[in-house]
């Protein structure tokens, strides 16, 4: 079974106990109000290796992972209601209203996660058509006196009556200081700690509850999502590590006061994604979308093999050459697939397959994996149809498409169909010193020629 390194218990755990047959998991989702860029992706990845890895070892995953269109704030330290909701700020950067911008962002980022072979989740509830399920959770977390109402009508998680607080992240309550605002103290809150459920607002996309009119806090929409579509036991929990805290840390505060028990046995993070040496960002300026990818003339998968060279835990950099051999080894195992069909079938390497698999299965070791399959792609001792059976049954874990050029005629490079012509018109002029040039530049676009009786022939 997978096991992975469990943020809270600092330890690498099975995520499912021996025998189970299905896997809850919850990982947040995005905050529509922008295209997604790889550096995200690398966090929805980890999420889709998981479900892989766990349904091949025959457990059905059940997958929720939220679209936030509402109350996620440019600034995130959260405590300023009056502070810009990122997707109301992008609407009026862009002349459009809120939730035209929310749809569209959605869109383009369920178009990119097909794209990257990302697949599915069961549930992609949005935050704005389940805002009763928050307000539903905020009465209850009122009624056990888990929050209060504030001076303006807002509601706060009282902080001090979860005394568990920081488990996730290690930021315990007594260490954190007031200070997160530059305004002073926030007089509505009785503790400088305490978080918003519910932010007492009267601007666009705002609704009424018995509290106030405002819109819902960021974290609780994770809390009640998760309760709603997953109920009270879910197994996995994921998302980036920049959400450990306080994302996470204010979630399961939330959840675990609402049902009185520990709800998410495993919490589990990705680390980020760094471009040309620092964290992908907007705001670091070095973002780097699917589409710029594909401008380039790159497979968009060549992005989720070359995130797969490194560890989810590690942080990674990522440059235009990595995304360039990545997508060279796609296309050329895609080639060898090709190939290796042509020969009988045969069982799959027993051994190979176990080394693999227990890469996976290793807190997602899939750089190791990858060198074995590269090993694999070398050996002389296995036989071509069962290099094919070994690498389609890991392209189920890989998502690479390896199996798309099988029964197709190989295509050629760009320019090479071009040189070919030339150098059958060089050797009917029996210009031979021509014809070999023309050899050597095709030989340097990976384009074999030989010379046949019937006229030159070509392999790639
Ligand atoms: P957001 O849409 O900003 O809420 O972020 C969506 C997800 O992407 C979260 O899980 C973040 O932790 C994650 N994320 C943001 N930046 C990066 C990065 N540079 N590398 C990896 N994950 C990231
Ligand atoms: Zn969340």
């Amino acid at each position: 079974m997978l096991r992975l390194y469990d943020t809270r218990h600092r330890q690498v755990l099975p995520v499912l106990p021996a025998g189970a047959r299905s896997m809850r998991m919850y990982t947040c989702g995005p905050t529509v109000y922008r295209f997604a860029h790889v550096g995200n992706f690398r966090s929805y990845l980890f999420a889709d290796l998981v479900r892989r890895v766990v349904e091949r070892h025959g457990a059905r995953a059940v997958v929720c992972q939220n679209i936030t269109d509402v109350g996620h704030l440019v600034d995130d330290a959260e405590i300023d209601p009056t502070g810009e909701d990122k997707v109301l700020a992008q609407a009026r950067a862009e002349g459009r209203s809120s939730l035209e911008i929310a749809r569209f962002y959605e869109e383009a980022f369920r178009s990119d996660a097909l794209a990257l072979n990302l697949r599915p989740p069961e549930h992609t509830p949005r935050a704005t058509e389940t805002i009763d399920l928050m307000i539903e959770l905020i009465a209850k977390l009122i009624e056990k006196g888990h929050a209060y109402v504030g001076t303006d009508g807002s509601v706060f998680f009282d902080a001090q009556s979860f005394p568990s607080y920081g488990e996730i992240s290690g930021n315990r309550l007594e260490a954190l200081r007031p200070g997160h605002r530059v305004d002073g103290v926030d007089t509505r809150k009785r503790f400088h700690a305490d978080w918003a459920l519910w932010k007492h607002s009267h601007r666009d996309m705002t609704w009424d509850t018995p509290w106030s009119r405002g819109f819902p806090g960021w974290h609780i929409e994770c809390s009640a999502m998760s309760l709603h579509y997953l109920g009270e036991r879910i197994d996995l929990h994921t998302g980036g590590i920049d959400l450990r805290f306080p994302h996470h840390e204010d979630e399961r505060a939330q959840s675990d006061a609402a049902t009185g028990h520990e709800v998410v046995r495993h919490w589990a993070h990705g680390e980020h994604l760094l471009f040309d040496g620092r964290k992908m960002a907007k705001s670091t300026g070095n973002v780097v979308l699917l589409a710029d990818v594909v401008a380039e003339g790159l497979d968009p998968l060549a992005v989720r093999l070359a995130l797969m060279e490194h560890r989810h835990r590690q942080q990674m950099n990522l440059t235009w050459d990595t995304l360039r051999a990545a997508d060279r080894t796609v296309r050329r195992w895609r080639a060898k697939v090709a190939e290796w069909a042509e020969s009988p079938s045969r069982p799959i390497d027993a051994g190979y397959r176990e080394r693999v698999q227990s890469c996976f299965d290793d807190d997602l070791d899939t750089p190791a994996a990858l060198r074995v399959l590269r090993e694999l792609e070398r050996a002389e001792d296995v036989a071509p149809g069962a290099k094919f059976e070994t690498f389609l049954h890991f392209d189920h874990l890989l998502g690479l498409d390896l199996s798309t050029e099988i029964g197709k005629v190989p295509a050629l490079p760009p320019g090479a169909a071009e040189l070919l012509e030339q150098r059958a018109r060089a050797r009917e002029a029996r210009d031979w010193a021509g014809s070999d040039r023309l050899r050597e530049t095709l030989a340097g676009l990976g384009v074999k020629v030989a010379d046949t009786p019937s006229g030159q022939t070509w392999t790639f």
